[in-house]
């Protein structure tokens, strides 16, 4: 099968023929039909995030047809559309699993980063990870809801909902436009904050229904109830937390972050919180999946061809992509 592999960090991902992989028990084997390229690829192919597999496959927004099951899989059938996340496994027994915590495993398997993605033609799975998708989205449109939707809701979901809050939104990439559309359908208003100069993402915004956007570092018209952080810029935690109102949360949704620089206790005092996510749980998937289903959104995705990963890797990493990009194999 074709996959594009990455060599060692820093290189451009190359185009190789691997073995058609066989699943384990509790497996199934995936034809891919569409996968999205995440932030948290670039910090893998950039080495920002340490090596865990050599010549690994990135990948973990993968949606594919099922053509195989491993000998123990109940769950799917041959032909099914099944969702891979970036929770590839858990171990099933530490004390974060035991608590309902599993995103928090102490040794977890991601796709895409401890074992092969989705850059290639055919994927295996660990079944009790993988979500069923609502038919409503058609496969290139569906990748990212698998992390970059996900992701979102779970910060969404800390940043403690309740209806008529105003949140902010730093770095209106994949995740901000997804989460904007539930935020807004659940009825809150949407404060999107972009890179100054960004006019394009701040129009953006606005028709996904925030009721202002503008510059990271411009004021924002009202004190938010809570911010969450989706660009990896560790300067935008003091401007959330000077935004938001006392007893709000600063929420960081992203695997990497560059530092954050000091900042007067001033920012923090009035009981506000800064807080990360990490990660997802399954839980997190059958919420989100479930609440989309009700109230669509609409991903706005730029689709390329698999040998075309590096195109589409250099293009997220300039900003010059409006919601996703999504790998076609
Ligand atoms: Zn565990
Ligand atoms: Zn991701």
């Amino acid at each position: 099968m074709r996959a594009m592999t990455l060599d060692a960090p820093g290189r451009p991902l190359k185009l190789a023929r691997l073995a058609m992989p066989e699943p384990a028990a509790e497996d199934v084997l995936v034809q891919v039909l569409a996968c999205g390229v995440c932030r948290t690829d670039l910090h893998i192919l950039d080495g920002d995030l340490p090596v865990h597999t050599q010549g690994i496959v990135p990948g973990h927004e993968v949606v594919g047809r099922v053509v195989t099951l491993g000998s123990a899989v109940t769950r799917f059938r041959v032909g099914d559309r099944v969702g891979i996340p970036w929770l590839g496994g858990t171990c099933g027994h530490c004390a974060y699993c035991a608590a309902q915590h599993e995103n928090l495993c102490d040794t977890p398997v991601f796709t895409g980063y401890d074992r092969n993605g989705g850059f290639a033609e055919y994927a295996l799975a660990d079944a009790r990870f993988c979500f069923a998708l609502p038919d409503a989205y058609d496969d290139v449109h569906a990748a990212p809801l698998l992390c970059a939707g996900l992701i979102g809701y779970r910060a969404y979901r800390l940043s403690g909902v309740s209806r008529g809050m105003r949140l902010g939104l730093y770095g209106f990439g994949a995740a901000a436009h997804i989460i904007c559309q539930v935020a807004v359908a659940q009825g809150q208003e949407v404060y999107a904050f972009v890179q100054p100069g960004d006019q394009q993402s701040a129009e953006f915004a606005l028709k996904l229904g925030a009721c202002w956007a503008g510059p990271s570092d411009a004021r924002a018209p009202t004190g938010l109830d809570a911010a969450l952080i989706f660009a990896p810029v560790g300067a935008l935690v003091p401007a959330a937390l000077g935004a938001t109102r006392k007893g709000g949360v600063v929420v960081c949704a992203g695997i990497h972050m560059s530092d954050i620089p000091s900042f007067p206790y001033g920012l923090l005092w009035g009981e506000r919180c800064i807080r990360s996510v990490a990660n997802l749980t399954r839980d997190d998937g059958d919420r989100f999946f479930s609440l989309i289903a009700q109230h669509p959104v609409t991903t706005h995705v730029e689709p390329f061809a698999l040998e075309r990963a590096n195109e589409a890797i250099a293009a997220l990493r300039a900003g010059a992509i409006d919601g996703a990009a999504v790998l076609v194999p």
